[in-house]
């Protein structure tokens, strides 16, 4: 959490949002009306649990409805207040737009520890703070898609999900009421790992540019990079994970709630999350060294810094220690606006939250569609596909036997290419391409225009055009 001398995360997302739109020419008004919060519902209701009612609180913020449904995730955490949902539903409309899904900006939250309830407990508090979400359309397939976030899972989206099934029972498309869902009650494939495969993707687009890398001072490739993860939650472990295993990033660092873990060498990032599972923490882990003071570890050299769980971390007490030259922001708001000027003046680059953690809303969007149509993707052409490839292959080595040639078309290629694209492929596909088109046209602007210096207000710049398009096409 950010010192209290800092503004609130809310606050700091407006003089983010605030030092984009200087840049802008926006009809008068329109700025006001694009960085307001439209409204944000509080519902208190009672559980009977262990023979007591207990009274939880909970939101649902919809910031923009430039476009419905509006979308965004749920959180479970004890921290959970007015002002981070409304902080969180700016982010999605900013997101959303940003990687070109069409939906407004959504968050809720629900103040309560998971880990004091058992999963029955749990099931009982989530369908009834469905019930009271859906009664009144925040939870409805064309007006308000929530999905997970910190806390809640697959799980806590199949109750939902049941949940609005039970409540509307002639709705054909109920299953697109929530995304994030298991993949046996309508979810998708990739879903899961969507935002850590996002953040591989986009340091991947960035490496693609020596002008970009040349701005953090950084050369060559992703290859060797020392990377240090902040929280080893669903978005950190998957992006450490994958920029380990498949990018040979070496994953330096680990900080978690209980402290952080260092290895010069590299940690292996599947051994220490199993290790996590087992003992409730990190402590202990062999093979690295472990210090209870975990931010510190924020501070150690290194190329790549992720922080991938609260927002706030990386605030005015210690944004000036920072050392890494390149920041992703896997989280939403890790970095204080305050945090953010001082470090850009030193020159770290920031790839920014709205953008870097945006793969888990893009294969929600797959998902939410997958449920409107009723229909896997990949069912009708993946054999067609195939039967293509044959052709070719079959072609190329008649040509080869009959003109003796001789070449021979090695058995792996042959599978391969041969394979048709199954939703998994076709889910990875569609992330690249959206992580890769949204990087570029915020790298457009950011090299394009004087006076923008860094990525975040090249984010925002594009995004709240994007916003701005869709109020003035309305006419307001
Ligand atoms: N909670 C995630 C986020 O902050 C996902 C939202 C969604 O899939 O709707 O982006």
């Amino acid at each position: 959490m950010s010192p209290r001398n800092e503004p609130t995360f809310r606050e700091s997302v407006d003089l983010m949002f605030n030092r984009a739109v200087a840049l802008m020419d926006l009809a008068p008004g329109l700025e006001e009306k694009i960085r307001v919060c439209n409204a944000t519902y509080t519902v208190r209701f009672g559980v009977r649990l262990r023979g007591q009612i207990q009274t939880f609180v909970g939101y649902r913020s919809v910031h923009s409805e430039h476009m419905e449904p509006v979308k965004g995730g749920i959180r479970y955490a004890p921290s959970v207040n007015q002002d981070e949902v409304e902080a969180l539903a700016a982010l999605m409309t900013y997101k959303c737009a940003l990687v070109e899904a069409p939906f407004g900006g959504s968050k809720g939250g629900l103040c309560i520890d998971p880990r004091n309830y058992d999963e029955h407990e749990l099931e009982q508090i989530t369908r009834r703070f469905a019930y009271e979400l859906a009664k009144r359309d925040l939870i409805n397939p064309s007006q308000n898609v929530p999905a997970p976030d910190m806390g809640t899972g697959e799980r806590e989206m199949a109750w939902m999900a049941d949940q609005y099934a039970r409540m509307n029972t002639t709705d054909i498309n109920a299953r697109a009421c929530v995304t994030g869902k298991p993949l046996n009650a309508g979810g998708i494939s990739g879903r899961v790992e969507a935002t850590g495969r996002g953040v591989q993707y986009a340091l991947r687009e960035f490496f693609r540019d020596p002008r970009d890398m040349a701005k953090a001072g950084l050369t060559g490739s992703l290859d060797g990079k020392r990377v240090i993860v902040q929280g080893l939650g669903n978005v950190g472990y998957h992006a450490a994970k994958f920029l380990a295993e498949e990018d040979g990033c070496i994953i330096t660092g680990i900080i978690e709630r209980d402290g952080a873990l260092f290895n010069p060498d590299g940690l292996d990032v599947a051994a220490v999350h199993n290790w996590m599972r087992s003992h409730g923490g990190i402590a202990g882990f062999p093979d690295a060294a472990h210090t209870a003071e975990g931010g510190a570890v924020m501070e150690e050299d290194c190329d790549i810094l992720i922080p991938a769980a609260l927002e706030g971390v990386i605030n005015l007490e210690n944004a000036a220690r920072i050392k890494a030259p390149l920041i992703i922001e896997a989280a939403n708001g890790p970095v204080t606006a305050g945090a953010d000027d001082v470090l850009r003046q030193k020159g770290t680059v920031i790839i920014p939250d709205m953008y870097a953690n945006a793969g888990g809303v893009t294969v929600s969007y797959f998902e939410w569609v997958k449920n409107l149509s009723h229909i896997r993707f990949g069912r009708m052409q993946r054999r067609q596909e195939e039967a293509q490839h044959k052709l070719i292959i079959d072609e190329l080595e008649r040509l080869s036997a009959d003109s003796g040639v001789g070449w021979q078309l090695s058995p792996d290629f042959k599978q391969k290419y041969m394979r048709g694209a199954g939703e998994l492929e076709l889910v990875r596909s569609g992330l690249d391409d959206t992580m890769r088109i949204a990087y570029q046209s915020m790298r457009d602007v950011w090299h394009g225009r004087d006076d923008v210096e860094d990525l975040r207000t090249a984010a925002y710049l594009v995004a709240i055009g994007k916003v701005a398009d869709s109020y003035r096409a309305k006419g307001l």
